[in-house]
């Protein structure tokens, strides 16, 4: 059988832009999809699973950069952002988002597919992974950000949030406090292991029956910390 065309997901609220852009990608035997607003992009994306993303930043509901880090929370195929944003700042926050590539509008349709080949070609065709994480009847939502422990909603603060979600990751393995610090405070410089503890002791509160006698995110003294299902 032959390999199926990739599937790019076209993020545009301007009509005549993204009709351009889809008819350009469909002349080379791409399948684009499309998506008008941040709302319909999360939904096409988390449905469809598309090889590859171009991101308009300026959509009526939602600023792209928001939806950029909340789909870089699974995602990890090529984002590629279209904005009519062309300074230097937007650039970097786009890229420190979680972008592979940035578009500066206007710009020509062969500059666009080469840009987009490239990004193609970096990535594998590998399985993209679920936007939910589960350990036990911990089950974390990635797209949604929502937390829920046999199946009760558990409110979290972004930083706990953050940490819960690289535990939950590498589930039944240990984490270290540098990888928890560089998930919760996004660098290991400034991040000191006494927030880091107070962190774990709220996310205990939170997902632990009984906090004081944790079941399941259990402290590997002096290393780390590993979240197992609830043991007896
Ligand atoms: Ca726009």
């Amino acid at each position: 059988m032959p390999t199926p065309e990739p599937v790019v997901l076209v993020v545009e609220d301007e009509a005549p832009i993204r009709r351009f852009i889809v008819s350009a990608l469909a002349a080379q035997g791409l399948s684009p999809i499309e998506a008008a607003t941040a709302t319909a992009a999360t939904m096409a994306a988390t449905s469809r699973r598309p090889d590859a993303i171009l991101l308009d930043l300026g959509l009526p509901d939602g600023d792209g950069l928001e939806l950029l880090r909340q789909l870089r929370a699974w995602y990890d195929r090529p984002i590629i952002i279209l904005s009519a944003r062309g300074r230097e700042d937007d650039k970097v926050a786009g890229l420190d988002a979680g972008a592979d590539d940035y578009l500066a509008k206007p710009f020509g349709v062969p500059e666009l597919l080469a840009r987009l080949r490239a990004a193609l070609r970096r990535t594998s065709r590998e399985q993209i992974p679920e936007p939910t994480l589960c350990c036990g009847d911990l089950v974390l939502d990635l797209v949604e950000r929502t937390c829920r422990r046999g199946g009760q909603d558990i409110r979290l603060t972004p930083l706990e949030f953050n940490l819960l979600a690289e535990l939950m990751r590498h589930a039944g393995r240990l984490v270290t406090h540098r990888q928890l610090i560089a998930a919760g405070w996004g660098s290991t410089a400034g991040a000191e292991a006494g927030g880091l503890r107070l962190v774990v002791h709220q996310i205990r509160r939170k997902v632990e029956e009984e906090p004081s006698l944790p079941r399941r995110l259990h402290t590997e003294v002096g290393v780390g910390y590993r979240l197992t299902e609830a043991t007896a």
